[in-house]
């Protein structure tokens, strides 16, 4: 099967299904360049092919233990189920002693909320169901393979190329394939997009990815995050209480049938929000390109923006000053955790958030 719709102004490859290589080492074949990102699992870089002169990313998996190895194995075993435009596609995968390379396909547009705030981009309440369109067309073909993502955020969904309105999915690092026989617990994520299962520490399904799709098409539309607060602990708790609203101001543009998509999705109930196939069929995505081309705000999204990247060097002070307070209370039994509160965050779950924060101290 090929790429076909959407990967146009991009190389057509075949689909495959990688095996890990395990005799030739990824720079026998690649030659690495420079480094595209960063992540708790190791490095992603920019790599060329030696036979072809491609271009692809590599995404450099520290595999020293058992529990990194499995993690690295995990991706690509996913990634071999995933195979669609919409998503990010995976080539070939070495493993040596201490790491293990996986080649992805190089998507070279950078981060789609990015390239909005650019001056020469449009964004239309229209140019943003065209991206809803593709984020859902993706998702639901990863819930068909009962996979859910579980980190989906503005940073894991990237153009194809500068000027492209295509975009596709990528970080499979925290997804999980489902068993509807064994219930799944998870306490990673990034706070302003997890949904209040997983803050709860109760099981996921696949509509945990659709309260992160309305947290994203919320932010898309307004430049506002819905739950953001002063702390992260203040975000996990406008979540859990599922407070939010249209704020006058930041809506004012912005059509009823977005804002019944949007609270459709952000229900507290996971059982109420709608699934994939329903999101898609949804009256707002079905809307043609001559409504509603007033041009949204880019100067709310360019904060939006600055704000995550100051948050992203902020999370680590903040991280551990948290770990300093925890190591005391756990070694003081009076005040270490023990029964559920009553109403707001149970201790239960404000303990989760303890090990979130360490989570995101070793990210
Ligand atoms: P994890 O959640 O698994 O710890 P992560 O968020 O750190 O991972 P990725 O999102 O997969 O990992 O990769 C980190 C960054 O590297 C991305 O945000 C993106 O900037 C860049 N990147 C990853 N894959 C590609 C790719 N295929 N093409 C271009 N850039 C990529
Ligand atoms: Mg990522």
């Amino acid at each position: 099967m090929s790429q076909g719709e959407g990967g146009r102004s991009q190389e057509a490859f075949e689909y495959r299904d990688i095996t890990i290589n395990t005799v030739e080492k990824a720079s026998d074949l690649y030659i690495q360049l420079e480094k595209l990102g960063a992540g708790k699992f190791g490095m992603v870089y920019k790599l060329q092919e030696k036979a072809t002169g491609k271009i692809r990313a590599g995404k450099y998996f520290r595999t020293r233990t058992s529990k990194e190895r499995e993690a690295a194995c995990k991706e690509v075993e996913l990634m071999n189920l995933l195979h669609h435009p919409r998503l990010v596609q995976s080539l070939a995968a070495f493993q040596s002693q201490t790491e293990l390379v996986l080649v992805l396909e190089y998507i070279a547009g950078g981060e789609l909320f990015e390239r909005i705030v650019d001056d020469d981009f449009e964004h239309t309440e229209p140019t943003s169901i065209q991206y809803v369109r593709q984020i859902l067309e993706g998702i639901q073909y990863v819930h068909r393979q009962s996979i859910v993502h579980l980190d989906l955020k503005p940073e894991n969904l990237v153009c194809i190329s500068k000027n492209s309105h295509w975009i596709k999915i990528i970080d499979f690092g925290l997804a999980r394939k489902l068993d509807p026989d064994t219930p799944v617990k998870v306490i990673h994520g990034t706070p302003e997009f997890m949904a209040p299962e997983v803050i709860a520490f109760e099981p996921v399904g696949f509509t945990t990815d659709m309260w992160s799709i309305g947290v994203i098409c919320y932010i898309l539309l307004s430049g506002d995050s819905p739950f953001q607060g002063d702390s992260d602990m203040e975000t996990l708790q406008n979540i859990t209480a599922a407070q939010w609203e249209f704020e006058e101001e930041t809506f004012s543009e912005v059509s009823q049938e977005a804002k019944d998509f949007i609270s459709q999705l952000l229900q507290k109930d996971s059982r109420c929000r709608l699934p994939s196939d329903q999101a898609l069929a949804h009256p707002w995505l079905q809307k043609t390109e001559q409504s509603g081309t007033k041009a949204l705000s880019k100067e709310r999204m360019r904060r939006f923006l600055a704000c995550q990247k100051w948050q992203k060097t902020g999370n680590v002070l903040l991280a551990l000053k948290r770990l300093s307070r925890l190591s005391c209370k756990l070694d003081d039994p009076v005040t270490a955790p023990s029964a559920p509160e009553k109403g707001g965050i149970s201790q239960c779950s404000l303990q989760n958030q303890w090990q979130f924060q360490w989570a995101l101290f070793f990210s």
